[in-house]
Parts: C-alpha cells; structure tokens; sequence
C-alpha cells in the first residue's frame, strides 16, 4: 500500500475538518467526572445507548462522592440497559472511591493516574485527556482502528501501533480534533460492512482496494430501510355518534 504524503494527509484531515467543522464527542456529560463516566459506560455499547441512560444517573450523581452515596446496586438499576451493565456499576463506584482517596475528589490530568482507575484503559483516558482538558489525544476505537487500517492513513496491527501511526502522521493543526473526525468519519462514512465510498470526501485519497460501488451502496441502503421493523397502519377511529338532538335540530342537520 502505498503510504501517504504530508500533503495528502493534511488533505484528507482539510476534507473532514471541512465537513464537521466542530469535531466533538457524541456522548452527554457535564464535567470531567460525568465524562469519565459515560466514557467507561460506552466500552462496547453505542453512545446513543449510553446517552440513553446518563441522564437519570447524573441527575442523581454528577460527582464521586454523590455516586458513591447512590451504590453499587442503584448505579447498576440506572444502567441496567447497557451491555455489561454490573461490572461497569462496580468500577464506576471503585474509580469514585478512588478519586475520594486519591485526587480530592477531582479526575486527574495525567494519563498514568488515569489508567490506574478501574475500568479505564488506554483509550478512555485519552478521550478524557482530550476531551476535558484539551490535550492532542487521539484514542482508537474500533473505528478509527477501521479508517486508519482501511484508508492506509496509519496501518497497524493493534489499536496502540494505529494510535502511534496517527500522532505520527496527523499535522498539529488537526491533532486535537483528529479523534472525533476519524470516529465519526468510520460511525456514519467509513462504516465496517458496507463503506459509503460513492459519497466519501476523501474517496481519491484513501488505498481501500474494494471500494463501494454505487450500485452496491444503494442496495445496502435499500436493505437497511427494509429490515427495520414495520409499523403498524394506525386504526381508524370510529365516528362519533350523533348527539340526541331533539327532532326539528336533526332536520335542520340534515339539510331538510
Ligand atoms: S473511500 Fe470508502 S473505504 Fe475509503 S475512506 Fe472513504 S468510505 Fe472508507
């Protein structure tokens, strides 16, 4: 595959950036904790699923002493419909306990005292790093682990060597941003079964040897809309029946 110049990279990122000019993250929160939070609740699970159930939990926790204060349990009941529900519960009370114990009760901007918490890895931290304090990290998932194997951007065989590519090849202007445009590019563009390359902005830049084809991307299409479920045509709702009108009214009524 043949590798990417400077200029082409600073292209494809030119192309992204232009076309999502606010790079930022799709899950809710509301301060460092509460991102830590749905960050360690989306780990295999959807940001949309993630989302769907923050906003109970925060209302009640929005801090680690309040969430140690609500449980275990309570913080499993609140979270109960995202995959993995009970142990994410359980670290999510360890790691308070820990930031009490620890850090002042505050989340540390320091990436080998973020992974030290329960439940957060490499990835975790550096989404918070970037996305709360603002720092060029670019944490891999598994789709920009896809974009970066898949375009020839940064090829690797795990998602650290993909990561290490990225901060490599990614110009400084775009480093911030860079996580949230190569996410989003793989969730709505760069998709895993069937890419939307008829209408991707960087389509001349990226190596993929099986690029979609339109005729494909339309039938993959067709086949999305026809699997969702169907909904049921709504009743008719019965006419009202005519008041007991007194005699001469109902003539009148009528048009007699
Ligand atoms: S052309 Fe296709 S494979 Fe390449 S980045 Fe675009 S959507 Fe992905």
């Amino acid at each position: 595959m043949r590798r990417f110049s400077k200029r082409e990279v600073a292209e494809f990122y030119r192309r992204l950036s232009a076309s999502r000019p606010i790079p930022q993250t799709e899950l809710e929160f509301i301060n460092p904790f509460t991102l830590l939070v749905a960050v360690v609740l989306s780990a295999q699970a959807t940001d949309i699923g993630v989302n769907r159930a923050t906003p109970a939990l925060f209302a009640l926790a929005d801090g680690p002493g309040k969430m140690l204060a609500l449980g275990e349990e309570r913080v499993a009941q609140l979270v109960r419909t995202i995959g993995l529900y009970r142990t994410k519960a359980r670290n999510i009370i360890a790691l308070s306990r820990m930031l009490i114990d620890e850090y002042g009760g505050t989340v540390p901007r320091d990436r080998e005292a973020l992974e030290k918490l329960p439940g957060v890895g490499r990835k975790t931290a550096n989404v918070v790093l970037n996305v709360a304090f603002g720092e060029p990290t670019i944490a891999v998932d598994t789709h920009i682990f896809r974009v970066g194997n898949r375009t020839g951007l940064a090829p690797g065989k795990t998602p650290l060597a993909v990561e290490q590519g990225l901060e490599a090849v990614t110009p400084a202007l775009y480093k911030h941003g860079a996580h949230h445009w190569l996410i989003l590019h793989g969730r709505y563009v760069c998709k895993a079964r069937k890419p939307d390359c008829p209408v991707c902005a960087v389509a001349d830049l990226c190596r993929y040897g099986a690029k979609t084809v339109i005729a494909e991307m339309i039938a993959a299409r067709a086949q999305a809309v026809t699997a969702e479920p169907l909904v049921e045509p709504k009743k008719r709702r019965k006419k009202a029946p005519t008041p007991n009108l007194p005699r001469k009214r109902r003539r009148e009524r009528a048009g007699a």
